[in-house]
Order: structure tokens, then sequence, then C-alpha cells
């Protein structure tokens, strides 16, 4: 029997960092999916494909191999065929295209049933856009995490600069913006509440709330 906590959320929420801290402490798998698509942004842009050649993209699929394993630390590492790739897909480039990416019908399939794979089986916390809709309806525990905008715009753009990514607030802005009205109009998986889970509204919250409130949530359901 698997336990699966789902995590949805727009941009810059925290989901990332929640489910980095939560899965250590609590000992679940840490399945970033938003990972996966950045792996096919990136196999898109090394090999020169624009991102209007949709049939291209699709035809990379037959070749991605996409895999999660634990550092020293306990951190999670996204290996794209072999290759340690965690850094390089939260590159500047990769995040322009990766909502784009993330639309074609195909690579959400695709993408969709690696990321099962992934929890098959297995104790997992997932963070994303469409978990607790698409991916795990059935999850045990769903939440949406929320916050404004620009609050949410200030969060990356202190992150980006703590890894090394140059980006000005006002670019970081308009990213989540434009990857926000793309995530939320997708053929399928679009970004939405789910009816049945619990909403947290972040913005004026700091890590450790949110982190005690969702793990509240993890223990009332997992005795
Ligand atoms: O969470 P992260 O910012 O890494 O996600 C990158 C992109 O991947 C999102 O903007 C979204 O377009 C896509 N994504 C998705 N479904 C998920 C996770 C991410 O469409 N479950």
């Amino acid at each position: 029997m698997s336990f699966v906590v789902a995590i949805d959320g727009p941009a810059g929420t925290g989901k990332g960092t929640i489910t980095n801290l939560l899965s250590k402490e609590m000992g679940l798998i840490n399945i970033d999916t938003g990972a996966t698509y950045r792996c096919v942004a990136l196999q898109a842009i090394r090999n020169n494909i624009d991102i209007g050649e949709k049939d291209k993209i699709i035809k990379l699929l037959d070749n991605i191999n996409i895999n999660m394993e634990l550092d020293s630390e306990g951190n999670l590492v996204i290996l794209l065929n072999g290759e340690d790739v965690s850094k390089e897909i939260r590159s500047k480039e990769v995040t322009k295209i990766v909502s784009q990416v993330s639309s074609i019908v195909e690579v959400r399939l695709k993408m969709v049933e690696v990321q099962r794979n992934l929890a098959k089986g297995k104790d997992v916390i997932m963070e994303g856009r469409d978990i607790t809709t698409y991916v795990f309806p059935n999850a045990d525990v769903k939440i949406y995490l929320d916050a404004q905008e620009d609050e949410r715009a200030k969060r990356r753009f202190i992150q980006n600069k703590e890894n090394g990514i140059e980006m000005s607030y006002e670019e970081v802005l308009k990213n989540i913006q434009i990857r926000d009205e793309n995530d939320r109009h997708k053929e399928i998986g679009s970004l939405k509440i789910a009816d049945d889970a619990t909403y947290i509204d972040t913005t004026n919250l700091s890590i450790d709330q949110v982190k005690e409130k969702v793990a509240t949530l993890i223990m009332e359901k997992r005795k």
C-alpha cells in the first residue's frame, strides 16, 4: 500500500521548499513533477528545437529517461538519461519555455506516466499543477498552496539570486504571469483547485508556518 500527499499551486507558493523539507522530516519520497517537464524543455533547447516545432518535441520523448534520487544531504537530484541536470533545468532559458512545452498533450501524457511510475508502491509527496486533479485524484492528502502574485514573484526573485540565476524582478513577475496563464488553460491537467483539496493562502505565512499546517494535515491521515 502506498500513501500519496499531493500538493498543487502556481509558481512561487513554496511547494518545492515545503515538499523538500517534509520529505526529509516525514520519510516521504519527493517527486518533483515540474522537473519532468523541465527535462523535456532542456532537451528541446539542447537539440536546437524551437518551441513551435511540436512534432520534434514529441519525437524527443522516445529518448528521454527521467529519474530522481537523493544526494548525501537528502536533497533531490534530477537525472536526465543518467546525467545530473538539477541545476540546468532551473535556468532562465528552460523556465521561459517550460509551460509551453508542458502544454503539448503528448508531453503531458508521457510525463504523467513517468510520474506515476516514479511513485508506484511508495509513500510519496508530490508537487505540481495537476497532482490533486489528474495525476493522483484519489491521493490521501490533497493541498492547494496559493499566494498573491507580487509575493510569489518576490520569493522567486530571492530564490533565483540565491541560486545564481540572473533575472530582474520585472522579468520574474512577467514569467510568473505568463506561466500562470498557460498553466490555467491547458487542454489536460490545467491548474485548478480540486473540490476536496485544503486551500492554504501562504501570502502572510512563513515557510515554517506553512510546513506545520501541511505536516498536521499529513499526520491526521497517516496514523
Ligand atoms: O514547478 P515548476 O516551476 O518546476 O514547473 C515548471 C512548469 O512545468 C510549470 O510552469 C508548468 O507549466 C509545468 N508543470 C505542469 N504540471 C505539473 C508540474 C509542472 O504542467 N504537475
